[in-house]
């Protein structure tokens, strides 16, 4: 059974891989590759970030951490590392329904909370480095016999296939009409100097974070709601820099590397449904927001959950 999936980003390259491993052809069509994908610009943390409904996306997040820790301790996948980091926050709250999913979930002492804030948690979870990890993801799919053909699909009839998945991120606007899917502007700065353990603010409002990779340090961030903007902004660097030196005094901005810009496809809640289109299922797969990476095997999996579960209706 040969199945069509749109996109190349972290949702179209992890669902082809478990369709494949399924047992299904797999051709992926896409405009886009990585270096260039919005998946490529993700910090990336596993954190559940912008991303709804919570009782669906709590459980897509805990397979994936456990998919990642499993690539990086059974298959020495190396551009995943565990790292601790610590998200502060304004006034003490219940605990995250994914805490008790993970590894290590603390509350913080108030001696360990940042000045400005009076709570905290820290966590060990999976930093995954994107260039890396797209051309590892790429390079696993096609091992395993999937195909990729480069070009822009404008409507689900050009396209060959059984089944189509659709994981085309922003591009779902277009591609199926759906004007839900609106871009939550990303800028991160990168840099290279080790905050020891990541620093935390995940309120949109005030988003701030400092993520150490072993390549660099992802500084951030922005979530700029509408804003269709990819060229870096001054002003918004230094706004990021002046909110990372809040929590981490030590940075030290001769050690800037880089900036780069992403479109997170934000939407009220991640379409991951299938319907009937001209006679053929259709699967979508998209609108992750915030939180893509953190969400992609478990999401993977959902994908191919329902793919077998049409070939019985
Ligand atoms: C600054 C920033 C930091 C982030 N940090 C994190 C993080 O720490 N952790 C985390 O989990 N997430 C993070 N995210 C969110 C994450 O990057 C996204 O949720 C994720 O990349 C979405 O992946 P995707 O594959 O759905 O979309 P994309 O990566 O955008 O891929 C979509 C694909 O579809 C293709 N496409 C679209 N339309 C068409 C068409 N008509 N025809 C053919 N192809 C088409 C595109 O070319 C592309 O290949 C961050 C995002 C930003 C911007």
């Amino acid at each position: 059974m040969e199945v069509s999936v749109i996109g190349a980003g972290v949702s179209g390259l992890s669902t082809g891989i478990r369709l494949l491993e399924a047992g299904f052809e797999v051709n992926i069509l896409t405009d886009k590759t990585s270096p260039d994908t919005v998946s490529d610009t993700a910090a990336a943390w596993w954190y559940p970030f912008l991303a709804e409904p919570v009782e669906k996306t709590n459980r897509w997040s805990a397979e994936t951490f456990d998919e990642l820790v499993r690539l990086m301790q059974d298959e020495g996948v190396d551009c995943i590392t565990m790292r601790l980091g610590r998200e502060y926050l304004e006034q003490e709250c219940e605990s995250p329904g994914w805490s008790d999913d993970i590894t290590h979930f603390r509350i913080l002492d108030s001696s360990e909370v940042a000045d400005g804030y009076s709570y905290g948690w820290e966590i060990e979870a999976p930093v995954i480095e994107m260039p890396l990890y797209m051309k590892w993801l790429k390079a696993r799919f096609e091992d395993l016999g999937g195909t990729v053909e480069i070009r822009k699909v404008d409507s689900i009839r050009e396209v060959d296939g059984d089944i189509v998945v659709n994981c085309t991120g922003i591009g779902a606007r277009d591609f199926c009409g759906d004007e839900s899917v609106i871009p939550v502007r990303g800028q991160v700065i990168y840099i290279e100097q080790d905050p020891g353990f990541g620093r935390f603010d995940q309120q949109p409002e005030t988003l701030t974070y400092t993520i150490p990779r072993r390549d660099v340090t992802v500084l951030g961030g922005t979530a700029q709601k509408g804003d269709w903007e990819t060229g870096a902004r001054e002003e918004d660097t230094e706004y990021i820099l002046g909110k990372c030196e809040s929590l981490w005094p030590e940075l030290d901005r001769s050690k800037i590397v880089g900036v780069a810009v992403g479109l997170r496809p934000s939407r009220h809640e991640v379409r991951l449904q299938s319907e009937r289109v001209s006679g053929r299922t259709v699967v979508h797969n998209y609108g992750h927001g915030g939180a893509g990476v953190t969400l992609s095997w478990g999401c993977a999996e959902e994908v191919v959950r329902l793919v077998k579960l049409s070939m019985r209706t």
